[in-house]
């Protein structure tokens, strides 16, 4: 089948489709600008990942000074992002009463951006342009945390208690949180239309939500560049990017 085929089977399976969930994974963010960090030439390759670990980072006051050093120099590469063609499809297949939501292994706030509402977004590894503190649960925009950081505060405190103020971003060695996880398994295990776009399903426990959509019977599609584990189960793999093949479908959704 070709990729016009492909588009147009995808656009029937939305239109007859319950509860269609989609799952966006990093391809989706790099067509904003966003580089893949875990992609060969990407931040972890010049980094050693194990420096910047949750344990590390609420360990020592050094840990949370050479996080923050990096996530100086990154997020700004994230606030300058806007959402791409992809996003404002997912956004507009929800407006048009075709998504029952997006769960996604992205931190960087652009379904949000793109008019998806945040009860329709289920983040399974945070999101960086929030951070709170650990000890009294002030909330705190990363906007504010780096202004700190630009005025050469180099480990930011909680300014009401002086508490440890972290991302709310999942970091190596962190458990996925346990809420958003519990919420993606049982939207994945109630889809009848299970999407995955832009994910190498290759970090678990993420990739784990194709598998129990399949398993609870859903439609499995998989729009991604380059294979993944689990295109021998998948009902359809478009292989596209997806600011290119997600406009296509939602076009062919229709009204
Ligand atoms: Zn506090």
């Amino acid at each position: 089948m070709g990729l016009g085929g492909s588009v147009a089977r995808l656009a029937e399976l939305f239109v007859r489709a319950r509860r269609p969930v989609v799952f966006t994974g990093a391809g989706v963010s790099t067509e904003s600008g966003i580089p893949d960090f875990r992609s060969p030439g990407g931040i972890w390759d010049r980094f050693d990942p194990n420096e910047f670990t949750y344990q590390n980072f609420i360990g020592s006051l050094e840990g949370r000074r050479r996080y923050w050093r990096l996530g100086r120099a990154t997020y700004p590469v994230i606030r300058a992002a806007r959402p791409n063609p992809a996003h404002h499809a997912i956004a507009e297949l929800h407006r048009r009463a075709r998504l029952d939501c997006c769960i996604t292994q992205n931190i960087d706030n652009l379904h949000h951006a793109a008019g998806l509402p945040a009860e329709k977004v289920i983040e399974l590894h945070g999101n960086a342009t929030r951070a709170r503190c650990l000890a009294c649960g002030a909330a705190y925009a990363r906007d504010e945390v780096h202004g700190w950081l630009e005025a050469d505060d180099d480990v930011p405190a909680c300014r009401a208690c002086g508490g440890i103020v972290k991302p709310l971003t999942v970091l190596f060695g962190e458990a996925m949180p346990a809420r958003e996880v519990a919420e993606a398994e049982r939207r994945a295990r109630a889809s009848d239309l299970f999407v995955v776009v832009g994910s190498s399903l290759a970090v678990y426990p993420a990739a784990y939500m194709p598998v129990h959509a399949k398993h609870a019977g859903a439609t499995l599609v998989i729009v991604n560049l380059a294979p993944t584990p689990l295109d021998a189960s998948a009902d359809l793999v478009i292989r596209g990017r997806a600011a290119e093949v997600l406009p296509a479908v939602r076009e062919q959704v229709g009204a």
